[in-house]
C-alpha cells in the first residue's frame, strides 16, 4: 500500500541535500483547484518525486504524476473517467530572473522562501496536463446523445400536438361567434 503521509511542505535546503524521495496518494481534497476542473471529487493522486542537486547545485523535482480523476465530456456533459500521467522535471527557483537563466529543458519551480508547498506543486502540473476537451469513446457518447436527444425530441412533438388541438377548437369556436 501506498499510504505515507505527504507533507504540506518540503524544506528546500534539506530536501535536495538529502536526496529525497516523497511517493504515495494524495487525496484530492488537498488540491482544491484542480477539483475545480474536475466533475466530482472522486478520484486518486500517486506521486512520485525525486528532489536532487545537479552538477550546478540545482535543485531538481524529478519524477511522475499519476491521477484517476472524472471530467465532464464536453458533447454530453457526463461524468468521464480520465486517467493523466505527467513526468516531471522542475528546477527550482528563487525568482522570475533565476527562471530566466534555466536551460531550455528544464521548467522553473518559483519557491521564494524554503518552504516548497508540494500541494500546491502538484496541483499545478496535474492542471497542466489536462487535456482541453475530453471526450467518452465514440460509440458510448453516441447512444447516450441519440438517447436523450430522442426521448426530449419525442416530449416536445407529444406536448405541442396536444397544445395545438385545443386551441385551434378554440379558434374555430371564436371564428362562428364572429360570424354568428
Ligand atoms: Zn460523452
Amino acid at each position: 500500500m501506498l499510504e505515507s503521509v505527504i507533507p504540506a511542505y518540503v524544506d528546500t535546503r534539506k530536501i535536495f541535500l538529502q536526496q529525497g524521495d516523497i511517493r504515495g496518494q494524495l487525496s484530492l481534497e488537498r488540491l482544491p483547484r484542480f477539483i475545480n476542473c474536475l466533475a466530482d471529487e472522486k478520484g486518486s493522486v500517486t506521486i512520485d518525486l525525486k528532489f536532487r542537486l545537479n552538477d550546478a547545485r540545482q535543485g531538481l523535482i524529478s519524477g511522475r504524476l499519476q491521477a484517476e480523476v472524472n471530467v465532464i465530456c464536453q458533447r454530453c456533459l457526463e461524468p468521464l473517467a480520465i486517467q493523466l500521467a505527467d513526468d516531471i522535471r522542475l528546477a527550482v527557483v528563487k525568482d522570475e530572473d533565476a527562471a530566466k537563466q534555466l536551460e531550455s529543458e528544464l521548467d522553473p519551480w518559483i519557491c521564494q522562501d524554503h518552504k516548497l508547498n508540494l500541494a500546491e506543486l502538484v496541483e499545478e502540473q496535474l492542471i497542466l496536463c489536462m487535456p482541453l476537451v475530453s471526450y467518452h469513446d465514440g460509440g458510448e457518447c453516441i447512444n447516450r446523445k441519440n438517447y436523450v436527444s430522442g426521448e426530449s425530441k419525442g416530449n416536445e412533438e407529444a406536448k405541442s400536438a396536444s397544445a395545438e388541438s385545443p386551441f385551434s377548437v378554440l379558434m374555430s369556436l371564436k371564428e362562428s361567434d364572429a360570424t354568428d
